[in-house]
C-alpha cells in the first residue's frame, strides 16, 4: 500500500499541500483529479521524495520514503538509499523524457543495468515489455522516430523494467494529440489488476470511471472528496467537486 500521512508543503509563503491523508491499496488504481495548481504534481513528487515534505510522511509497502526516524523527528536518508527506494516507484511524466541519443531498447535497459541487472537479462525483459506495450518492432528506433503516443508507451515500459510496486502517472496523456490518447490509456488500463499499484493524475474522466478503483478530488492542497468513481463522478457531495466536474465535461 501507499500511505500518505499529513503531507504538508509550502513554497515560501504559498502553501501547496495542506495536510493530505491518503491510503492507496496495493494493486489498486487511484485517479487524482483537481484544477491546475491544486497540488497534484507536488503530491505525486512527494511520494517518491522528489519533493521534500515540510510535515508528514509517506510509506510505500510499509517503508518510510526518503527519511528515517531519528528520535522524535525525521532525518533525510542518504542519497543512495533514496535512489534505491525510487527504483521501486515508477514515474511516468507528461513529457515522455526519453533519452534522445539512445535507442528504444537502450532507453529501457539503462536503469536496470545501472541497478546491477545483467545486460542479457535486462534486454530479454525489455523485449517482453516492448511486446506488452505493442512496440516490438521499434526496439532499434530512436525516440524522435516515434509518435508521442509511442514514446509514452516506451516510457511506461521503461518504468515497468524496474518492476516497481507502484507507478505514478502525472498527466500521461495531456501532451498528446487527441488521436493518440487512447493507445496510451489502453496500455495503462492493461496494467490494472496486475498487482502494481497505479496512481494516475489525469483529466480523462472516462478513464477514471472505467479503470479507477478510487477517485480523489484535490483542490487547493486538500482532498475535498474521495470515493468510488460512481460516488465522486456521478454523485459528488461537495460543491467544489461539482463545479470542477462541470468545467471538465
Ligand atoms: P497542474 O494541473 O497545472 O499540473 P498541479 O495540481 O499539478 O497543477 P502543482 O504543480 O503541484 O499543481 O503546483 C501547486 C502549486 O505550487 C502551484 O501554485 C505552483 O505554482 C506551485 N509550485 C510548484 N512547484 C513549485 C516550486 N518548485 N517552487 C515554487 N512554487 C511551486
Ligand atoms: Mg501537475
Amino acid at each position: 500500500a501507499v500511505e500518505i500521512h499529513n503531507a504538508t508543503k509550502s513554497y515560501g509563503d504559498r502553501t501547496v499541500l495542506r495536510g493530505i491523508d491518503l491510503t492507496v491499496e496495493q494493486g489498486s488504481v487511484t485517479v487524482i483529479l483537481g484544477p491546475s495548481g491544486s497540488g497534484k504534481s507536488t503530491l505525486l513528487r512527494a511520494i517518491n521524495h522528489l519533493e521534500k515534505l515540510d510535515e508528514g510522511y509517506v510509506r510505500v509497502g510499509g517503508d518510510l520514503i526518503g527519511v528515517q526516524v531519528a528520535g522524535d523527528r525525521f532525518r533525510e536518508l542518504p542519497e543512495k538509499a533514496i535512489r534505491k527506494q525510487r527504483a521501486r516507484i515508477g514515474f511516468v511524466f507528461q513529457a515522455f523524457n526519453l533519452f534522445p541519443h539512445l535507442t528504444i531498447l537502450e532507453n529501457i535497459v539503462e536503469a536496470p543495468i545501472s541497478q546491477g541487472v545483467k545486460a542479457g537479462d535486462a534486454r530479454a525483459t525489455a523485449r517482453t515489455l516492448l511486446a506488452r506495450v505493442g512496440l516490438s518492432d521499434k526496439e532499434s528506433a530512436y525516440p524522435r522516430q516515434l509518435s508521442g503516443g509511442q514514446q509514452q508507451r516506451v516510457a511506461i515500459a521503461r518504468a515497468l523494467a524496474l518492476e516497481p510496486s507502484v507507478i505514478l502517472f502525472d498527466e500521461p496523456t495531456s501532451a498528446l494529440d487527441p488521436e493518440l490518447v487512447g493507445e496510451v490509456l489502453a496500455v495503462i488500463r492493461g496494467l490494472a489488476g496486475s498487482g502494481t499499484t497505479l496512481i494516475v493524475v489525469t483529466h480523462e474522466l472516462g478513464f477514471a470511471r472505467e479503470v479507477g478503483d478510487r477517485v480523489v478530488f484535490v483542490d487547493d492542497g486538500r482532498i475535498v472528496e474521495q470515493g468510488t468513481p460512481e460516488e465522486v463522478l456521478d454523485r459528488p457531495q461537495q460543491r467544489r467537486t461539482q463545479e470542477f466536474l462541470s468545467s471538465v465535461l
